[in-house]
């Protein structure tokens, strides 16, 4: 069974020293901006590190002192890589590892670095994961609002006797223990799967199931607009993923008529069937072994041409002209 941590497991001498130690978040964007500032609702001693520009700028302007990367390094007690993953490992290198004192702990939100070896800390530091399954926007309103979210936790590396408490007690401060949250024991390695497959075999398949939909409705006549409004700018589905994790994903779908349980129940297997478990299998396997992670260095070394490529094939789609103009109709944004 695996094992969800209890708030009461931290020792709250521990706790109160975690708080006085000197934490640095490098990056002020979507998840450094959110645990920052829960962290320091929370007690913590915070201070951000950030390259001086916009996010430098915001960072000060919510009160905080900004130092230079490398500052931060060297100041840190406890240091919270908070960057994109695909910058992380050379940021780490040039401007974070020769900084770091022996003895700090280095904690990530992502277990990509670590997991493909592209950042390998020195033996002296206390690795952790502190992995929140929620965008930063949410980490930082449910905070304020005392409410809680699901973390994925874990010690990879640890050089002290405290790792573990260090990375309970940063959970309680950015705000997991609170009502409606969990921290659950974890690996960086686990996270990786379950982060990079949830992305590649749920999100990316519901964007061209979404595509394909849309194309195949739209060829028997139907209207784009009522095609789009349908498939997801109604917001329906938006409901439909609420109460599946309110009520579970089998749970809602008997909030659904029963000609719409029933045809849900036999058309979906038929498009999502026996290929599609190799195919899955596929997308781990290239996940696992580092193919894709490779796949992605090499693709940002050349310039991102087959990303820029991707992007510009779907932004010139009929569906998205059609978008645009049903989402200026609706006021969703400027018309002209
Ligand atoms: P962001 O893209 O929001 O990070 C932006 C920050 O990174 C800015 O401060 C930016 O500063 C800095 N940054 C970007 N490029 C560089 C660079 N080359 N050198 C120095 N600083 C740089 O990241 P996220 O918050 O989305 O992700 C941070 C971590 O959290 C990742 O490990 C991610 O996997 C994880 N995570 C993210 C979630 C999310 O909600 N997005 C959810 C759960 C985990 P500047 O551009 O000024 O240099």
């Amino acid at each position: 069974m695996s094992k969800f941590y209890e708030e009461s497991e931290i020792s709250k001498d521990m706790e109160s020293k975690v708080r006085k130690m000197a934490t640095v978040v490098f990056g002020y964007g979507n998840q450094g901006r959110a645990q920052a500032l829960n962290l320091r609702d929370s007690g913590f001693r915070v201070t951000v590190a950030n390259v001086d520009d916009d996010y430098a700028k915001a960072a000060a302007s919510d009160g905080f002192e900004v130092l230079s990367l490398e500052e931060g390094a060297s100041r840190c007690d406890i240091g919270l890589l908070l960057l994109p993953d695909e910058v992380a490992d050379t940021v780490y290198l040039k401007s974070i590892a020769p900084n770091l004192r022996q003895g700090s702990t280095l904690v990530f939100a992502s277990g990509y670095n670590i997991f493909y070896g592209r950042i390998k800390p020195d033996r002296s530091l206390d690795v952790l994961l502190v992995a929140p399954r929620m965008i930063g926007a949410g980490v930082r309103s449910l905070c304020a609002a005392h409410k809680g979210f699901p973390v994925l936790a874990a010690v990879h590396q640890a050089a002290t006797d405290s790792a573990e408490q260090v990375m309970l007690a940063l959970c309680a401060g950015i705000g997991a223990f609170n009502p409606g949250g969990c921290v659950l024991r974890s690996s960086f390695r686990e996270e990786t799967l379950t982060d990079l497959m949830g992305e590649q075999a749920v999100a990316g398949s519901i964007l061209y199931l979404v595509k394909a939909v849309y194309g195949k409705l739209v060829e028997r006549g139907v209207s784009p607009e009522a095609a789009l409004l349908e498939l997801y700018a109604s917001g329906e589905y938006v409901e439909v993923f609420s109460k599946a994790a309110e009520i579970g994903l089998w749970g809602q779908l008997r909030l659904h008529s029963h000609t719409s349980q029933y045809g849900q129940q036999t058309r979906g297997p038929r498009i999502v069937n026996e290929r599609t478990d190799e195919i899955l299998s596929e997308i781990l396997d290239e996940i696992e072994s580092g193919e894709f992670a490779s796949e992605w260095s090499k693709e940002m070394g050349s310039g991102l041409t087959r990303f820029r490529e991707l992007w510009d094939a779907n932004m010139r789609s009929e569906m998205l002209s059609h978008e645009r103009s049903l989402y200026t109709r609706l006021g969703r944004r400027p018309s002209g």
